[in-house]
């Protein structure tokens, strides 16, 4: 089982890492940018995500790979303990919030129930022609290959491709690109949407004049 911890406290993480690791492989970051990346780049079981980072608020970075299509258990350990806080975490997309200080006894546990719920959900797969798209391991497919895609041009078509034949916006996807907490310039979805038409197939993603983008089934 592979966790990643994004803790910014030097003790707190250490301790963590220390505790987790006795039962886990671990990964520790200790900003969202780290998240990010680590995110984009491998498969995790469970996300233990503090709120309060140095280069954001969780709960946004949260955000962002829910709409992405990211079903990675998460767990918030904050220690935000008002009420508003913990339902917005868990509307967010959060699948449980421990409150800082906690024993790590309850932290174990909580990880394990996440792990068997994970285990018993099945994964839902979003088809748009020879396209298609596994989130929990946020991989496309072209013809059932595999295809490699940047952490941008995978968050732009996990959004064409959860809309199904829809139209999405070009705000719609811009915000996708600001999740990713990429500078966003007026150019910078047509260069993206650029390279997917050239490794997806030109007629695949079809421009819709006065509103944005959307897949054709081919
Ligand atoms: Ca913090």
């Amino acid at each position: 089982m592979y966790l990643l911890l994004v803790e910014d406290d030097l003790n707190l993480g250490n301790a963590l890492r220390k505790l987790l690791r006795k039962q886990f492989n671990v990964d520790w970051v200790r900003n969202l940018g780290s998240a990010r990346s680590r995110v984009a780049a491998a498969q995790y079981d469970v996300v233990l995500l503090d709120l309060g980072l140095p280069d954001g608020d969780g709960v946004q970075w949260l955000d962002a790979l829910r709409t992405e299509g990211c079903q990675t258990p998460v767990l918030i350990l904050s220690a935000r303990d008002r009420l508003d806080d913990r339902v917005k975490g868990l509307d967010t997309g959060a699948d449980d919030y421990l409150v800082k200080p906690f024993e790590p006894e309850e932290l174990l546990a909580r990880i394990r129930a996440l792990l068997r719920r994970k285990a018993g959900t099945a994964q839902p797969h979003f088809v748009v022609g020879a396209l298609s798209y596994a989130p929990e391991a946020q991989q496309f497919y072209l013809d059932d290959r595999p295809i490699s895609l940047s952490p941008q041009e995978r968050s732009i078509l996990a959004v064409l491709i959860q809309a199904g034949e829809k139209p999405v916006s070009r705000d719609r996807l811009l915000q996708q690109l600001y999740g990713l907490g990429e500078g966003v310039d007026s150019n910078t979805l047509e260069v993206r949407i650029h390279a997917l038409r050239r490794q997806l197939g030109r007629e695949r993603i079809e421009t819709v004049r006065g509103i944005g983008y959307r897949l054709v089934a081919l």
